[in-house]
């Protein structure tokens, strides 16, 4: 049975100014207070922001599916679930939007079909590593936890693998515009999503040889992309210093203004549409004769079927189906300036940095660097601030005096594709999660596929790259 009254209490933290992140940490300015809840169908607005607390429609009926997790990939499951007629319970100790898919980089990247350990990766690393403003960086006593995954994407690397991870990868985030378009329009949030391509540019001719190989894949999967020299780079975003040598412009790609908010939109539509979205954390679940067993704080639920969508957190629920999936989390962070006094029109991604520049309705984003430090570690925002000093090389006449930082945590599988079908032995979860540096691509397109597979409908791309048992 589906019942019992919902509590918050296992709010957790968000991080935008200073804070940590992770389901089950509490945020001491983000969070409201335990007693504030369980209230239904209300919405308190905090620091200016609309949060949603609450979050039930009271709907009498039970729900036919459990959503866990209200990311960007969780609310886009439970809107195509939606979107099929199914009564739909979204669960997440937090609000919408508030995990990874709070502080992204905004870019619809439909263009990425380069796996991590594509061409060009690792001789890149040594020299990553030891520079302190780099792209990546490991902390040595996370070494040990990281090995054993580090190992299985080194050898995701191998030359034929790459090529059918590029194939799986472009077949799904290639299909991000289409997939977002009804959801965007439905929730009337179609201005959200800018369809005006990105822009990645490179300070040396040696710094894009290295990339040969990542180009050559893009090239092999047939994006539109145009190779621009320095003045053709300074006539698209005139705000960039004139140091830039090579760019390639990708003109199919775009970028959302506000990830958050986007997440909150749709959220909202998908309550308004009678969906149901509970302050509770999964803490176990089990199938059985009479469908999936929830455990929460406040209580225990069995629905029909439940979709794992727990972003960098959901290889510890499919554990508890004992299904082993090596997800780890390669955490990034951002800095949003308020007022930049610059404005480039298109995401700007340094070759040499490996970070973007997105504008946003919050300022300028720049957002990027993996960091291996596991879920628990608490954020080093000196990375945050690198990426304003390298951001500085880039603009010039970037202004830094308000900003504010965020870490988060992307879920990463070795190979870079997600997980994306039935849970092995229990046919009645479904897994959609591991989308790495590309969840905010690959969120609406994710949601209708599974949405095609609680359907029974035949899905439009073949789903065997991302099956659970691959590893
Ligand atoms: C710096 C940075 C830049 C990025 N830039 C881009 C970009 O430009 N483009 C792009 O496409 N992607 C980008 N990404 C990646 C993208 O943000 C992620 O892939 C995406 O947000 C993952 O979404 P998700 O819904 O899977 O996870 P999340 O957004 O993390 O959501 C997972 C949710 O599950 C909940 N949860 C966890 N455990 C439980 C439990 N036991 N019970 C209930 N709920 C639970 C969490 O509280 C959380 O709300 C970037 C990431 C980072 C860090």
């Amino acid at each position: 049975m589906w019942k019992g009254s919902v509590g918050a209490n296992d709010s957790a933290c968000v991080g935008e100014g200073g804070q940590s992140l992770s389901p089950g940490k509490r945020s001491p300015t983000r969070t409201p207070a335990p007693g504030a809840l369980p209230f239904a169908g209300r919405r308190a607005a905090l620091l200016g922001q609309i949060q949603l607390d609450v979050m039930t429609n009271n709907s009498p009926a039970e729900p036919q599916i459990a959503v866990i997790g209200a990311g960007i990939v969780g609310i886009a499951c439970a809107s195509y679930l939606q979107r099929d007629g199914h009564r739909v319970a979204v669960l997440d100790p937090l609000p919408p939007g508030e995990a990874c898919s709070f502080g992204n980089a905004g870019a619809i990247s439909t263009g990425s079909c380069v796996p991590m350990a594509g061409p060009g990766l690792w001789s890149q690393i040594p020299g990553w590593l030891v520079d302190p403003l780099g792209p990546l960086s490991l902390r040595w006593s996370y070494l040990p936890h990281a090995l054993p995954w580090l190992l299985r994407c080194l050898r995701a690397g191998r030359p034929d693998k790459v090529e059918a991870q590029s194939k799986a990868m472009h077949a799904l985030f290639a299909r991000a515009w289409d997939a977002y378009q009804p959801l965007i329009k439905s929730a009337g949030a179609a201005d959200m999503l800018r369809r005006n391509g990105y822009v990645y540019v490179y300070e040396s001719e040696e710094a894009y040889a290295k990339e040969a190989g990542a180009w050559r894949l893009r090239r092999a999967r047939g994006l539109p992309m145009e190779e621009l020299g320095a003045d053709e780079i300074r006539q698209i975003e005139p705000s960039l210093a004139p140091i830039f040598k090579r760019g390639v412009l990708l003109s199919d790609a775009g970028h959302c203004i506000n990830p958050q908010r986007l997440v909150q939109v749709l959220a909202e539509h998908f309550l308004r549409n009678g969906g149901e979205i509970r302050r509770a954390r999964v803490t176990d679940l089990s199938t059985g004769a009479t469908g999936v067993t929830l455990s929460t704080e406040a209580g225990t639920f069995t629905v029909p079927r439940a979709v794992i969508a727990a972003g960098a957190w959901s290889h510890q629920l499919a554990a508890k189906l004992g299904c082993k999936i090596p997800l780890e989390t390669e955490r990034g962070y951002h800095a949003t300036l308020k007022n930049p006094g610059v404005a480039p029109r298109l995401p700007v991604m340094s070759g040499e940095g490996k970070f973007l520049a997105t504008p946003m309705e919050m300022g300028l984003r720049v957002a990027g660097t993996a960091e291996f430090a596991g879920l628990d570690a608490p954020p080093d925002y000196a990375r945050a601030r690198a990426l304003v000093t390298r951001a500085k090389r880039m603009f010039p006449q970037l202004c830094d005096t308000e900003m504010s930082v965020w870490m988060g945590h992307r879920p990463c599988l070795p190979d870079t594709l997600p997980v994306i079908g039935a849970a092995p032995g229990a046919p009645n979860v479904y897994f959609a999660f591991g989308h790495g540096h590309l969840g905010l691509t690959g969120g609406a397109a994710t949601g209708q596929l599974i949405a095609d597979l609680v359907a029974g409908r035949q899905p439009p791309i073949d789903l065997a790259p991302y099956r659970a048992d691959r590893f």
